[in-house]
This record gives C-alpha cells, sequence and structure tokens, in this order.
C-alpha cells in the first residue's frame, strides 16, 4: 500500500513571538510539498500564531500533549476541547520526555490519546526502549506494551485513526540515530502487531520514525518499507532543515 508520508516537527519548549515568526512564514509558503502531510507540533502558547500563519497553506499544526481531563480544577492543563478550538489536527502523547520527566505511563498516554480522539484529533502515539531495554532485547516488549495499552484506550475500532512514532529513546536528542534497519525491523513488528488485530488499519496505518533525524540521514531511513515519515525534534526548529528532510521524505 501506498501510504502518504507524513513528516511532523516538535518544537519542544522552544520557540518566542518573534523567532517564530520566519520559521512559520517560511513554512506557509514553502512549495513542492503537496504530495506529503506536514505538521509542526508547537508550544501551546504559539497554536494561534501557529493557526494565523498556516492557514491559508498545505501545513496543519500540533500539540504536544493535552489533558487527560475534559474540564475543571486542574490548574496548567490543557483539555482536547481546547486544542480543536485551534483547529489543532495532530497532537503527541508518549513522548518519551514525557513518559521520563512527567510520569506519563502506559496507561495515561491510552487515556490522553482516547481524549484527542474523542475531539477529533489525530493522535501521534510515541513508543520506544532505553538503550538498556535494547541491551536485554527487550524492545519488542515493551513497545508491545506500550502500544498495548493505548489500543485498550481507544477501542479496536479505532486503530485505523491513530498515528504511531517509534522513537528509541537512546536516539532523541543524542545525535544518535537508529539504523536504517533497526528502524525498518521496528516499524515492521510494530505493523506486525497491528495486523494480528485490524489488517486493512495496518496497511494503511502511518508509521513514523523519530530519533536525530537529520537532512543527512533522513533519505535512507524514509526509503524503508515501514518508514512512513519522521517525527523531528531539534531540526524543524531550522526551516532549511526541516524542509529538506520533508522533501527527502517525498
Ligand atoms: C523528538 O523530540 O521527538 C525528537 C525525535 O527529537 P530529535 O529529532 O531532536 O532527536
Amino acid at each position: 500500500m501506498n501510504r502518504k508520508q507524513l513528516v511532523v516537527g516538535n518544537w519542544k519548549m522552544n520557540g518566542s513571538l518573534s523567532d517564530n515568526e520566519a520559521l512559520l512564514d517560511g513554512l506557509a509558503v514553502a512549495d513542492g510539498l503537496s504530495e506529503l502531510d506536514i505538521s509542526v507540533c508547537v508550544p501551546y502558547p504559539y497554536l494561534a500564531q501557529a493557526r494565523e500563519r498556516l492557514a491559508a497553506g498545505i501545513i496543519s499544526w500540533g500539540a504536544q500533549n493535552v489533558s487527560e481531563h475534559d474540564a475543571g480544577a486542574y490548574t496548567g492543563e490543557i483539555s482536547g476541547s481546547m486544542l480543536a478550538d485551534f483547529e489543532v489536527s495532530f497532537g503527541l502523547v508518549g513522548h518519551s520526555e514525557r513518559r521520563s520527566f512527567y510520569a506519563d505511563d502506559n496507561e495515561l498516554v491510552g487515556i490522553k490519546a482516547r481524549k484527542l480522539l474523542n475531539v477529533g484529533i489525530t493522535p501521534i502515539v510515541c513508543v520506544g526502549e532505553t538503550f538498556k531495554q535494547r541491551e536485554a532485547e527487550e524492545t519488542f516488549g515493551i513497545i508491545s506494551a506500550q502500544l498495548e495499552a493505548v489500543i485498550e484506550r481507544i477501542g479496536l475500532e479505532n486503530l485505523g485513526r491513530i498515528v504511531l512514532a517509534y522513537e528509541p529513546v537512546w536516539a532523541i536528542g543524542t545525535g544518535l540515530t537508529a539504523s536504517p534497519e533497526q528502524a525498518q525491523e521496528v516499524h515492521e513488528y510494530l505493523r506486525g502487531q497491528v495486523a494480528l488485530l485490524d489488517e486493512a488499519a495496518a496497511r494503511s496505518l502511518r508509521i513514523l520514525y523519530g530519533g536525530s533525524v537529520k537532512p543527512d540521514n533522513a533519505e535512507k531511513l524514509f526509503r524503508q518499507a515501514d518508514v512512513d515519515g519522521g517525527l523531528i525534534g531539534g531540526a524543524s526548529l531550522n526551516l532549511i532543515d526541516f524542509l529538506t528532510i520533508c522533501r527527502l521524505a517525498t
């Protein structure tokens, strides 16, 4: 199946109103990318700015997290319906920084994915193993458990509505990247796991690779049969690098 490639930028906690202008305006006028889906997950305060600057073009905007609650006394939290107010297309859940710094465990990640689906936002569910877990040959067990917890919460009927991102924790922001073969092996495994439950969903499922993707390593990763695009952290903050990576996905 020919899945439309998706490249998503994760700005993390970076940016300012003035710095973002050049980046967003550069993305808004970038051409030759219509065969791709592209999105940038900006910090919450910049969602309005991203919407204003990107609305006329083909690039969408997303969020990096969502509350597990719908409304109420949860100081500092942002609900799915608030994100929907800003016409967010994608929301990250289970990013390794959330899992390790904010205790987002498998169950919470599943609940958050469900909250996004409830308001029509596509969850990008991040899974991945630490270096120690890879060394101990626990990769498949770890990512299976992460995936299963999400499926349990969203229900089998919604398997076709999510995006997966394989992000080996040891490769995020470290300059280390999974080899194309390592990425393909895990992506194929993930697709196989989904196929056991829903073959059609597995065929159309987009599985992104994330972890120090740069212009000089993106092409080989994107050429792998089960790699359907990328989740790009650091390099998404540089317009030229991000657009180069996007073009390598076409
Ligand atoms: C990320 O933040 O999801 C990520 C993959 O970061 P980086 O590309 O910087 O490794």
